[in-house]
């Protein structure tokens, strides 16, 4: 008989892990496990704002997928996925390829979401990918570099739209490696202005008063002119257009106001609720028994009418559960429900401060900016263990990584 063949879409956070739990828990010949990626690194979506400024090493944030998994127990592809036909259940890739699955798991994470506000689609930047991060760093040379011809102030006024998690690290981040960045280009730094947009009354307003304080403070420090309580209407190459007639001469408008789930999926047959794959508490595609999907792209309801957010913490959760689902399935043992534990969340606002809550305990500051540091180490170290973290941060290759697939 010939062995299952398991199929993994996306090597994000969600899929990554699953193979890698994978590659523990199935028995030697017991399945042929293909992972399926568009680039060949995995990138720490969680850190992508350090790519934007070029505050970290390429390296660092993009590592080599070959590199961390077992090529004995699983086969990498470098492909993008362009459809699936669960029927027939074929993977179909772009160029003409096919794959064929046993048992599939869609982990395609995420989308930017842009609400459908006019020019955000064709002139703002995008925190979405290694690739589209890169794009914010080429960006920012391309101004100071035009900014030295024309003098034209709004090349060096950098707008970061959205003061939730991804929008206060973007600025922080901004205001740490904009200096550098200055010096080497030979750009005043004191004419830089780095402007913050939020619709809500204040930053981060799912957190206490306490922590928006804080935050308000440090940004405010860091001379991070705050607009709140303001929706942006319009973005043109040129300036963004606010509400109340404000208008904020700009080439660089970095939107970091929400995701949804990858589209591509839409199109599959698959059960589409709110924009993302509907999964049961097994983690399997509703009404189905082989296909899974967990992360961004897919909606778990935590109870009767509230989804998980789409964060790394639940797709890191999600994975382990899913490869002994997928692992059970085959051997036609009972599945475990999911169940998830929200450990905390931490944002860091450049290298130095950091704002978040663990367990009951609200974090800020230099300790803060620590325990960001020990997630991400932690997660390095789950990865590929304490080699991983001593390669991570001491003999990390500065070559720039080559991005040539569009995402
Ligand atoms: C800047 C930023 C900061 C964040 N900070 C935090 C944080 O501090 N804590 C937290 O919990 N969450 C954070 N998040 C959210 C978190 O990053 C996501 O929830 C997480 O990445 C979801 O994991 P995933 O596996 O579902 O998807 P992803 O990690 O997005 O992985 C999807 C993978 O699929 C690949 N892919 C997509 N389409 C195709 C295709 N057609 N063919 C082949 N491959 C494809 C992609 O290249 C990618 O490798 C942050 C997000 C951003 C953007």
């Amino acid at each position: 008989m010939s062995k299952p063949k398991i199929v993994i879409l996306g090597a994000g956070y969600g899929g990554l892990i699953t193979s890698k739990s994978l590659e523990k828990l199935l028995k030697s010949g017991e399945a042929d496990v293909t992972l399926i990626n568009k680039h060949d690194y995995h990138y720490l979506t969680t850190q992508l704002h350090k790519t934007g400024v070029g505050t970290a090493a390429d390296r660092q944030i993009a590592l080599s997928i070959p590199e961390l998994i077992n090529s004995n127990k699983t086969q990498f592809l470098k492909a993008s996925v362009s459809s699936v036909d669960i029927k027939s259940q074929v993977v179909h890739l772009e160029g003409g390829d096919t794959v064929n699955y046993d048992y599939l798991l869609i982990a395609l994470g995420f989308e930017v979401e842009t609400f459908g506000i006019p020019g955000i689609k064709e002139n703002a930047l995008e925190i979405r990918s290694f690739r589209s991060s890169k794009a914010i760093y080429h960006h920012i040379i391309k101004q100071f570099n035009l900014y030295k011809e024309d003098q034209d102030p709004s090349r060096l006024t950098f707008v970061v739209a959205g003061g939730g998690f991804t929008g206060i690290e973007m600025l922080g981040e901004l205001a740490d490696g904009l200096p550098k960045l200055c010096k080497e280009h030979d750009i005043p730094f004191e004419k830089i202005r780095i402007v913050a947009i939020e619709a809500a009354p204040s930053v981060i307003p799912f957190f206490p008063k306490q922590s928006i304080q804080y935050t308000m403070n440090v940004l405010e420090k860091r001379n991070i002119e705050l607009i709140t309580g303001t929706k942006i209407l319009e973005c043109t190459p040129e300036k963004v257009v606010l509400e109340n007639n404000i208008e904020v001469p700009t080439r660089s408008l970095i939107w970091s106001c929400g995701v949804k789930g990858n589209t591509i999926v839409h199109k599959w047959g698959l059960p589409i609720v709110k924009g993302k794959i509907a999964v049961d508490s097994y983690l399997r595609v509703k009404n189905m028994n082989n296909v899974f999907s967990i992360g961004d792209c897919s909606l778990f309801l935590k109870d009767e009418k509230n989804a998980l957010a789409p964060t790394a913490q639940v797709a890191l959760q999600q994975a382990p559960l899913c490869a002994k689902n997928i692992v059970s399935s085959i051997r036609g043992e009972s599945l475990k429900a999911f169940e998830y534990h929200h450990k905390g969340s931490v944002a860091s606002i450049g290298l130095m401060a950091a704002v978040g809550k663990v367990g009951n305990f609200r974090l800020s500051g230099l300790f803060g900016a620590f325990m960001k540091q020990v997630i991400e180490a932690r997660y390095l170290f789950n990865l590929g263990g304490p080699s991983l973290i001593i390669k991570q941060h001491v003999g990390v290759s500065r070559e720039p990584v080559k991005v040539t697939v569009k995402q």
